[in-house]
């Protein structure tokens, strides 16, 4: 996608702290970090929604998870992390090319979604 903030990045038209590269994702620090670490999970395919997965997108993102879970510990994550994906104007979501946020390297607080 040409607009896309995150195709940029993976095709290295715009800079980022990049963590980790294969051929199915990129991770990277998040540019406004909501937690001490703060990860970007970015499968190189673009689409925005869970809802437009083929069966073969299901197959690839279970890798890109497996692999962040294999990942995590040498992230600063040991102590564990959360797994947020914001699908849609109600989560907020502003970047329409589906990224999984991995946060954690503290005690994280519980959101209070009625903010
Ligand atoms: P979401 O609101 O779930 O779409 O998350 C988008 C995330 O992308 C936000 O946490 C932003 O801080 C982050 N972000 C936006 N632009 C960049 C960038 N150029 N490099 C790294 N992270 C970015
Ligand atoms: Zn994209």
């Amino acid at each position: 996608m040409e607009d896309c903030i995150f195709c940029k990045i993976i095709k290295g038209e715009i800079p980022a702290k990049k963590f980790y590269e294969d051929e199915l994702m990129i991770i990277i620090a998040d540019i406004a970090p909501k937690a001490k670490k703060h990860y970007l999970a970015i499968p190189k395919k673009h689409f925005k929604f869970f809802s437009e997965m083929t069966e073969e997108d299901s197959v690839m993102l279970g890798k890109c998870i497996k692999k962040v879970s294999e990942l995590a510990p040498s992230f600063g994550l040991e102590g564990g992390f959360r797994f947020v994906v914001n699908q849609g104007d109600d989560a907020i979501q502003t970047v329409p090319h589906l990224h999984m946020h991995l946060l954690g390297g503290q005690k994280l607080s519980e959101p209070d979604y009625n903010k």
